[in-house]
């Protein structure tokens, strides 16, 4: 059934990590005559880009998620897409499953809640507001219209999506966290309430059938309480609330498998809430994902021979979009025995040719010598 995913098909005509709201147009364009499914505008941002929501589904149970709060995190916008293609071909299909399933369940899809954020390629939206912090204040026009649309609603589920940094790693082997989830708290005392619960035993079912897609490479996100997040709230209002966090995977710049894991995640999750048999999943289930730990690089060099000390050194790229150009450069983030750290790339010192002074978060610059297989940082300053 959905289990199978059968004949599953990615849009292969987008792809992260820059995805900006007139990418969606065209999607939107054909949502809006898709049978079965209801576009509608909810609000503005502030700099008066609309956002849409695209309901699907009769059934009594509401869930509701979002991806790119955060700007610059556009995996899951990418899994919604695919998610939305995908229940539009079985609609064509007529397939009896899929039927069932839009009898017990509607879903809210709100794909890109801070278009302002994905233009400039930022986390914070067009005024610098962090809209993960501002679910209290809501000082954002964002997060106003966003929590009007849940006022209404009144979910009994929720899902947030977002992107985690690079940096994050799974187990003793250091394995990059492609997928974590989270179970947020509901305040300080971390406390186990109903609707946490509900949601780890799901959080725990949605693990249990996927880990073994990308095995190692699952994570569990700090569960410290942060009082002006969205999900801690949503948990403190008793709404069950899943967050989800697309990580990287070596060579895969586009996050291409995180994009399909939260795919599957998805699908499995509402599957699990439309029969209820998440319940037959345990919180020691939910415990024993273990916890993302922050010990990945993106390259690291071991044994550079740096200024007569033998060192290793770590650098992270840094993307950004300036006067509306892709930038990407890497900066030093550390140098010593960086014998905890990993490397997403790995190199050994021996090819390694510094030609500048390095400076931490300074800029670097790579230059690759196919010929004698050398990697020259050519420049270790602040340009
Ligand atoms: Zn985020």
């Amino acid at each position: 059934m959905l289990a199978e995913l059968r004949n599953k098909s990615w849009q292969e005509d987008l792809s992260g990590p820059w995805l900006v709201k007139a990418d969606l147009e065209p999607y939107l364009t054909k949502w809006s005559n898709y049978e079965g499914f209801t576009l509608e505008k909810f609000g503005e941002s502030e700099e008066k880009v609309p956002l849409h929501s695209l309901k699907w589904g009769k059934g009594k149970i509401k869930i509701v998620l979002w991806s790119q709060m955060h700007g610059n995190e556009a995996t899951a916008t990418l899994a919604i897409i695919d998610i939305i293609e995908f229940f539009h071909r079985l609609v064509i299909e007529n397939d009896e499953e899929l039927k069932d399933l839009s009898t017990k369940i509607s879903i809210v899809f709100i794909p890109m809640l801070n278009p302002d954020g994905a233009q400039l390629f930022t986390r914070r939206n067009a005024r610098l507001v962090d809209m993960n912090r501002d679910a209290i204040k809501q000082q954002s026009s964002e997060m106003r219209a966003f929590f009007a649309l849940l006022n209404g609603l009144k979910p009994d589920w929720a899902f947030n999506l977002h992107d985690q940094r690079t940096i994050f790693s799974v187990g003793a082997e250091r394995n990059c966290a492609t997928l974590s989830y989270l179970a947020p708290s509901p305040d300080f005392a971390r406390s186990k309430s109903k609707s946490r619960i509900k949601t780890m035993q799901l959080i725990a079912g949605m693990h249990q059938k996927t880990k073994s897609l990308l095995s190692g490479h699952f994570g569990k996100y700090s569960d410290e309480f942060y009082p002006r997040a969205v999900g801690d709230n949503l948990m403190a209002a008793n709404i069950p609330c899943v967050l989800l966090e697309a990580g990287s995977f070596p060579n895969d710049p586009k996050r291409t498998r995180a994009r399909q894991l939260i795919f599957q995640n998805l699908i499995h999750a509402f599957s699990l809430i439309s029969d209820e048999s998440y319940l037959r999943y345990s919180i020691a289930e939910y415990d024993a994902i273990p916890e993302n730990e922050q010990l990945l690089r993106d390259v690291v060099f071991r044994d550079v021979n740096y200024q007569g000390q033998i060192c290793d050194i770590a650098l992270q790229e840094q993307q950004a979009v300036i006067a509306g150009q892709w930038h990407s450069h890497y900066i030093l983030d550390d140098l010593g025995d960086l014998s905890h750290l990993k490397g997403i790339k790995e190199y050994k010192g021996g090819q390694v040719v510094l030609k500048a002074p390095l400076m931490l978060q300074g800029k670097v610059n790579l230059q690759y010598s196919n010929q004698t297989l050398k990697i020259l940082i050519i420049e270790g300053r602040i340009s």
